[in-house]
């Protein structure tokens, strides 16, 4: 299916950002005329894997970089990809896993709720290189005549 339309940006790996990040994704996706529950979700999503980017990926170093990607392609559906370049992630599966971290004091759960709220994610990481994540959602067409 064809993108309707794309943003692509990038930013400092410091926790001022994740609220920029959080809500620059959330203002290009009220162009799908989503619930503001949707949109919530969505915030939630983009705040979870930029925080893990920061936190995990560059262990809270502040020069860094992180990408995001976010489109909107013709049927409706969200794709975005959140990048870093930082240390990656050995076990995959295991991060996945629910209340799984390898920070004691977080609960873990950051992947499960990107999980539950996107149709699709993966992730692809490679210790040293970097981690992406790169997630997938369809939204409902909700007033027919808009969007005939
Ligand atoms: P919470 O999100 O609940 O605060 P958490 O960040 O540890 O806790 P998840 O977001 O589910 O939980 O991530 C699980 C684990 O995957 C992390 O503990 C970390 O080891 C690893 N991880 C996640 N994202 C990255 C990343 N971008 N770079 C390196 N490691 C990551
Ligand atoms: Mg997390």
């Amino acid at each position: 299916m064809n993108i309707k339309n794309y943003v692509r940006f990038e930013f400092q790996s410091i926790a001022e950002n994740v609220s920029f990040a959080r809500s620059s994704v959330a203002a290009f996706a009220t162009q799908l005329d989503c619930t503001l529950d949707e949109i919530e979700e969505i915030k939630l999503v983009v705040s979870e894997a930029v925080s893990n980017s920061i936190i995990h990926g560059y262990d809270n170093r502040a020069n860094e970089k992180v990408e995001i990607m976010v489109a909107i392609r013709d049927d409706r559906t969200l794709e975005m990809i959140i990048k870093d370049y930082g240390k990656g992630i050995e076990d995959i599966i295991r991060a996945m896993e629910p209340a799984y971290s390898t920070d004691g004091s977080r609960m873990g759960m950051g992947f499960t709720f990107m999980k539950s709220f996107m149709d699709e994610m993966e992730v692809i990481s490679r210790p040293g290189e970097g981690t992406s994540v790169q997630m997938k959602r369809s939204f409902l067409v909700r007033d027919q005549e808009a969007y005939a």
